[in-house]
Parts: structure tokens; sequence; C-alpha cells
């Protein structure tokens, strides 16, 4: 038997299957009975106490003072106060509310006082108190803790939805495969899973019931499929399915010193989307012409404080040593939505893709970016820097990031620091951007159209519910009329013009995205050498007639017949 789902990251995994439930379900916030609480009092208690026994244990593993150490020791003297429990059990018997609301209320109180504390370390905390609590609420409706030390097999994982975060705390060298119920191909725990190699399939519709733990499943993310219960002729065929797979690959690596040149000639510049400095590392592996987005954002996912000047500095250095001159493309800071990193407050807003996110959140917070922009200043005096802002929506905005830099400079020069200059871009992601670009691009040296958040924000669809990525892809009119107004424009103005959403790492699509003028495609580095195939092997001429034709077209499948039509 077989599950479809969406690939995201292309690839045949074996494994066990195992579920992650890390998630409480919604809170029931009706009033318990007399009767009830005392039953509520006890699996309170019992909650308190597995979560002890599940930090001591975990404790036990780790090196005394590393910080990872600390801070569990932290939550467990936090549940050792014994006035918390008894606090949290009045509160049940008080309210009459359930042992869940009973934490949600303490923890955010307790969370809340330590926030105003002055002392930086301990307003840290609140995060890790809010935390808690809802391992502890996790806890009462029995769903699991993200504790995966003891993996030892190949596991396929099988959960309702992964954030970025979780994503990145997973031990990936025993992780072969990622099956979710939500996501899309745009989602960010999706891109993570391509960079990482892992093969996934989201927005599949298994049931919990219809698999165990344990049980052997064969993910195929060529087609689409997960098999349950594979019989040895599934086994065979997705083993010799998986052969060719490693053989294509192979093959495509043939192509990594080669330029990216259509066959009459024509250039375009073929950079990649990373998150680390082990990704950068691999640049060679595929023979990246060099970085069109580095989401700077990533490498806080598994931290819980954001690294000071210094230390950022330093990274941006060895970034740029591994880079070796190649462009190199920083993107400050771009969190909210569905990007919340453990080391940042989450903002608590009825619609967050709508809110404080991207250069709205860094703005809200400006010693975050100006410690950043101070670091990414100091980098770029050892090497060439184009520095990028997400979610610009307007010129206002532009003026005053520039204003911003400019004091950073001059507070460089009091702390006799030295800086270099910087390359000037920005990511157009809203059709904002889009219809305002004429305005801010003189004062741009390059923008990166990102069709990811572009899709979602003008067709009004989250691009992480699964119940909308089938119908509002990237690939449509809509988004490709915008593409085009943006490389007109910025043909106009003489800026260069990248693509760096995931539209651009779809082989099919590529040409057609060279054929409208597109200057650079940044891609992941999965489908870095898939891309430069494609390019290689068609004329600009090509390109060019296909672009003609594909802006004609009205309709979403359409389009994908007429280009996939054209890629057999
Ligand atoms: C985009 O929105 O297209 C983009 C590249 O940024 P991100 O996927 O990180 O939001
Ligand atoms: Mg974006």
């Amino acid at each position: 038997m077989s599950i479809k789902g969406i690939v995201v990251s292309s690839g045949v995994a074996f494994g066990q299957a195992l579920h992650l439930n890390l998630h409480h379900e919604k809170i029931d916030y009706r009033r318990v009975s007399p009767a009830q609480i005392p039953n509520e009092q006890r699996k309170l208690e019992q909650a308190f106490n597995k979560q002890k026994c599940h930090l001591e244990e975990g404790l036990a593993k780790l090196e005394v003072g590393t910080e990872h150490y600390d801070l569990i020791e932290a939550d467990i003297l936090f549940l050792d106060d014994e006035s918390l429990l008894e606090l949290v059990a009045n509160e049940i018997s008080q309210l009459q509310i359930n042992a869940a609301v009973a934490i949600e209320r303490i923890f955010s109180d307790q969370a809340a006082e330590l926030e105003q504390l002055e002392d930086p370390y301990l307003a840290n905390r609140a995060q890790d108190v809010m935390c808690l609590g809802s391992r502890l609420i996790a806890r009462l409706s029995g769903a699991q803790h993200l504790d995966l030390s003891r993996l030892t097999e190949a596991t396929v994982i099988l959960a309702h939805d992964l954030t970025p975060a979780e994503f990145a705390m997973l031990p990936l060298q025993h992780i072969s495969g990622l099956v979710l119920n939500t996501g899309g191909l745009t989602s960010h725990t999706a891109i993570l899973a391509r960079s990482a190699g892992i093969p996934a399939l989201l927005s599949c519709r298994f049931e919990r019931s219809q698999i165990n733990d344990g049980d052997a499943v064969v993910l195929n993310a060529i087609d689409g499929e997960l098999h349950l219960k594979p019989t040895a002729e599934t086994v065979a065929r997705l083993t010799h399915l998986r052969q060719q797979d490693e053989a294509h690959k192979q093959q495509l690596l043939l192509l990594k010193d080669l330029p990216t040149t259509t066959l009459d000639g024509h250039s375009v510049g073929l950079l990649a989307n990373v998150g680390s400095l082990n990704e950068i590392s691999h640049l060679t592996d595929v023979g990246a012409e060099g970085i069109g987005l580095f989401r700077t954002e990533f490498m806080l996912m598994n931290t819980n404080t954001i690294p000071n000047e210094k230390i950022q500095y330093h990274f941006y250095c060895d970034a740029l040593h591994l880079m070796d001159g190649k462009t190199f493309t920083i993107r400050t800071l771009d969190v909210g939505a569905d990007k919340e990193l453990p080391c940042l407050n989450p903002a608590c807003e009825d619609n967050p893709a709508l809110g404080i996110r991207g250069i709205r959140y860094t703005f809200a917070h400006p010693e975050i970016l100006t410690t950043q922009l101070k670091a990414i200043l100091r980098a770029s005096n050892h090497g060439p820097i184009r520095l990028m802002f997400p979610m610009i929506n307007q010129v206002e905005e532009l003026d005053t990031l520039f204003e911003l830099i400019e004091q950073c400079k001059i507070r460089l020069n009091e702390e006799e620091k030295g800086y270099g200059e910087l390359s000037i871009g920005i990511v157009v992601e809203t059709p904002a951007a889009v219809i305002n670009l004429e305005s801010m691009l003189p004062m741009l040296d390059f923008i990166s159209i990102g069709t990811n958040d572009l899709t979602q924000y003008t067709m009004a669809a989250d691009r992480t519910n699964p119940q909308l990525t089938r119908d509002y892809p990237s690939l449509s009119p809509a988004i490709l009329t915008l593409i085009q107004m943006c490389i007109d424009s910025a043909k106009r103005y003489n800026v260069k013009v990248s693509l760096c959403g995931e539209l651009a790492s779809d082989p099919i699509v590529a040409p057609l995205l060279v054929g409208m003028g597109i200057d650079e495609l940044s891609v992941n580095l999965a489908s870095l050498l898939e891309v430069k195939s494609a390019i290689r092997v068609i004329s600009n001429t090509a390109c060019l007639e296909m672009a003609k034709h594909a802006r004609k077209i009205k309709r979403i499948e359409e389009l994908n017949l007429y280009l996939t039509g054209l890629s057999l």
C-alpha cells in the first residue's frame, strides 16, 4: 500500500518508521467539575515527575559545564521547587480548571516575571520556562519529546508537522527520510530537508494508526509515495530506482566544473542558497559560483542565545575564507511566521505571516540588526559581501536601513574597527515591493526575487498550508507576470536581478527564467547540477521562445503541461 505526498527533497529512502508527536493538542479551557480536581492534580504531579526523570536522564549523558548541561540543570531546579507545583495545584482547585490550563497560566506568569529582570541571562530564561510549560502540557496529552539520542537505525520520521528549529535538532546521521502531514515545497522545513539531502515527502495524508513505530517503510521521494508494508517486489523495484537515482547524480557531477552557459553561449550566474558553514564548505562539491542567499536565521535554529558581534564577525570571516572571493550574499535575519527561533521570544500575533516578521522584526529590535550589520561591515573588510534585506516593501524602509548602516559605520569608527563597503540589495517578496521597485532601484546594487513569499503574499495563500500548495504554486501566470515586471524594471536601472525562491531550483522552470531575462539563479545545493544541466542543453533562442509562449498562457495546469512537455 502507498500514500501520496508532495516531493520536496528527492531520493529513495528505506528505514524504520518512527512517529514524532511533539506538540500538545489544543488546550481544553472548559471548567472541570469539583470531583475531577484531585484527578487533575494527580496528572499534574505525574507530568512534573516524568519531565524531571526525562531531564535527569538527558543530563546524565552530557558533559558538566556545557551550555546544554547548564540549561537542563536549570530546568530541573525550576521543576524541583515544590512551591511551584503547589502553585499550579492550587490554581486547579481555585479556578476549577484542568492541569494544562493551570500550567499555561502559571508558567506564563513566571516567564513574564523573568522577562522583566535586568539580567539578560535571567530574562532569556523566560523563553525556556515557556518551553518547559509547553512540554509539560504535551506530557499530559501523551505527546513525546525530541529525544532521539538513542536512534541508531536508518529512520524514516513521520510527523504531523515539524518546525525548522525541530528539524535542525534531529540527529540527521540516523534519519533516512522525512514524511509530514503538513507543509509544501516552499516551507522552511522543506528547504532544510533539501539542503541536508534527506528525501522528504510533505502534505502526505498518512494516519497514525496505519503505521507502527519500527515498521519497515520505503519512501519514494521521486514519484511522491510512501510505501507501507512494502512487498519484496516493491523493495526490489525501489532499490533499483535508488541505484538509478544515484547513478544519475554521479553523472551530473561531471558538470561541476563546466560553465552555466546555454548552447549558443549565453551565460547565467548559478549560485547557491545555504544556511550554515557546513553547507558553504560543500559549495565546491557541486561547483557553485557563489552564494546568492545565505539565510542567517538558519544558523540560529540550534542556539539559545544570539551570538554577539565578535562571534558573528568571526563567523562571516570564516565563511569569506571558504568562499575564496566568490559572490557571497548575506541576508539579514529573517525571522517570524514559520521561522521561530528558540533564542528569540515568540511574538504573540493573530496573523504572524502578516505581522512583525522579516525586516519588521529587526526594526522592532534594532540592537539585533545593528549587531549583525556591524559584524557584516567588519567582515567586508576581508572580502566582497553583498548584503540583502528581507521583506522590504517600500523606499522608507530603505531610508531607515541606509541611515542605520551609516550609524553603524560611525560606531565602528569610534571603536576603531575597520570595515569595508557592501553591495546592497533586497529580496523582492511582496507585491508592494514589485510595484514600488522603481522607486527603490536607484538605491540598490542588485535585487533577488523571493518567489516563495512573493507567491504566498500575492495569492494570499499560507506557504505552509498543505490544502493550498497544489492550487497556488509559484509557477503560475500571476507570479510570472510579477517576475517579468521585476526583471524589466531592474534592466531599466541596470541593476542585477537574481531569483532565490525555490522556483529557481526547478530544472524545468530554470530555462524559462533565463528566457525572461534573469541574470542569476540562486538554488538549493541539491538541485544545482540539475539546473545547470537543464540550461546547458538548450539555446538562449529556445529559452526566449519558451518565455514568449509561456507568458501568454492563462492557466496554471496549461503552463505546467507546456513546460513538462518541453522537457520530455
Ligand atoms: C523567498 O521568500 O522566496 C525566499 C527566498 O526567502 P525564504 O524562503 O527564506 O522566506
Ligand atoms: Mg522569504
